[in-house]
């Protein structure tokens, strides 16, 4: 993949204007004190054609001060949506049905086509308040925000379907939180995401009983997102491909190490995409019962779980598709998501370990060694996948709960060779939760955000070295 690809041309898009009124409140955004602009990521901004000051025709150039005006103070993008949208939505948090949430800090910002021809959204977070901020100021702390980014790149670079982050700006405010040292300094995220239409968008529609509306919005997905023309049972159609994108992300969380924290149905896109970072952590160990939020007093979302919480969410998507379907199709698509998602865990986990798939029987059986041996052994799971990519591994006493996945590798072919220069490193990449404070801490203590941009740098190597 190369660093800095041709830019893409610029194309606005306002898709969600025809999902019509019933879907979103108008708004407008927080006016900050101040804009200091801390990430600017060109490289996915070059995917939608903004561009540095300079470049290419049918492109949007963008110096800092005008990056600023769109990306902090949200003067709308030309020829997208003509004023911010905070869209509405419902949820099972921690399962128990919540009808009072919604875009509470965040909006819809604009709509663009990105360099795949795929409709992209720039969502926010931070952006001020809104209909459904309930008791909540409407904001982001700053450190909410370097963390989504550290998040983002790297779930990126270990091939996570993820949302990415755009830009990251502080704003100058004083906030209070309850499980932070308060006051703390305040931000406003853009994120990019082939949507925002969540489990709960539905979930809301099935509350009001609005059928019409819910049809509109099956249409939505099935032509809009995933591309594809609806044949006659839509709403089963919508809920096969969901399953099947969910199931895959799952997939993909557990091979990363990744904890994302909070599976509620308002975090979970229909597109299959991961995105809303809060309390997220990378587990040190194969350790299933490994937790990320410490309000996840039952460990509902621990590690382990992850696969079972997607299934449950997918399971609440088509409860809420019975507005307009009856229930055994949707059961039966249901059913095919455990065998979906060990298909996608053995794919995952070769993906990481920089092999060719051979079939799928080995690949699974592979794919299960490799777990039993990394919850046997607590062997560091990136220091694990860093010796291994390629498919040799080390000798040593270390390796002894090993053996079986040793054996099943004689088998295999390496995907990608170890010339990178990444693979001669003396550790991996990694980013557990300690870096990640000691990365906040030069920030908070000194202002020092040059840990922070040298770590994105490093992911982005890491993740060449992978692709
Ligand atoms: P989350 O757990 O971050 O997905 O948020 C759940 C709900 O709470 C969403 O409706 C958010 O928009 C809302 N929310 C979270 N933090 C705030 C805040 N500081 N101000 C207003 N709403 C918030
Ligand atoms: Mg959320």
């Amino acid at each position: 993949m190369a660093e800095n690809p041709q830019p893409a041309r610029y194309r606005p898009r306002t898709d969600i204007l025809a999902l019509g009124e019933p879907f979103y409140d108008a708004l407008a955004p927080a006016a900050f004190p101040e804009h200091i602009l801390r990430f600017r990521n060109d490289r996915a901004a070059a995917e939608i054609g903004i561009v540095p000051v300079g470049s290419a025709a049918d492109s949007l150039p963008l110096s800092d001060e005008a990056w600023l005006d769109h990306f902090a103070r949200f003067t709308p993008l030309p020829g997208s949506i003509p004023q911010p949208l905070a869209l509405r939505y419902h949820g099972h948090q921690f399962q128990s049905y919540n009808p009072d949430i919604g875009d509470g800090r965040g909006f819809l910002y604009a709509q663009v086509t990105d360099h795949r021809d795929r409709l992209l959204d720039l969502g926010t977070k931070g952006s001020g308040q809104t209909p459904y901020s309930r008791f909540g100021d409407g904001r982001l702390t700053l450190k909410g925000g370097a963390r989504e980014v550290l998040a983002t790149e790297m779930l990126e670079a270990l091939n996570v379907p993820t949302s990415r982050s755009l830009s990251l700006t502080e704003t100058g405010e004083e906030l209070v939180r309850g499980d932070e040292p308060s006051p703390t300094r305040s931000a406003v995220l853009v994120r990019l995401n082939h949507s925002h239409v969540r489990i709960g968008t539905f979930q809301r529609l099935a509350y009001e009983r609005d059928a019409d509306a819910m049809y509109r919005l099956v249409n939505y997905v099935l032509t809009r997102l995933h591309g594809r023309t609806p044949g006659g049972a839509p709403a089963i159609e919508l809920v096969d491909e969901v399953v099947g994108r969910v199931a895959t992300l799952a997939a993909r969380f557990m091979a990363a190490g990744f904890v994302h924290g909070v599976l509620n149905t308002d975090n979970i896109n229909v597109t299959g995409e991961s995105f809303d970072y809060g309390p997220w952590r990378f587990a040190p160990t194969w350790n299933a019962g490994f937790t990320a939020a410490y309000f996840d007093h039952q460990g509902l979302y621990a590690f382990g779980r992850q696969p079972d919480a997607m299934h449950w969410n997918v399971m609440q998507l088509a409860v809420a598709l019975r507005t307009i379907a009856d229930a055994p199709p949707l059961i039966e698509v249901l059913e095919t998501f455990p065998e979906r998602y060990a298909a996608a865990a053995a794919e995952a986990m070769l993906w990481r370990l920089g092999i060719a798939p051979r079939d799928p029987a080995a690949d699974r059986a592979l794919a299960d060694a490799v777990t039993a041996a990394l919850a046997a052994s607590q062997m560091p799971i990136d220091h694990f996948f860093f010796e291994a990519f390629g498919g040799w591994l080390p000798e040593g006493d270390d390796w002894t709960a090993f053996e079986s996945v040793r054996a099943l590798l004689s088998d295999y072919r390496p995907r990608s060779d170890r010339s990178h220069p990444y693979w001669s490193d003396a550790a991996p990449c990694s980013m557990l939760i300690s870096e990640v404070e000691q990365i906040w801490a030069a920030i908070a203590e000194r202002d020092d955000w040059t840990p922070f941009h040298d770590k994105v740098a490093a992911i982005r190597r890491m993740g060449q070295a992978l692709a």
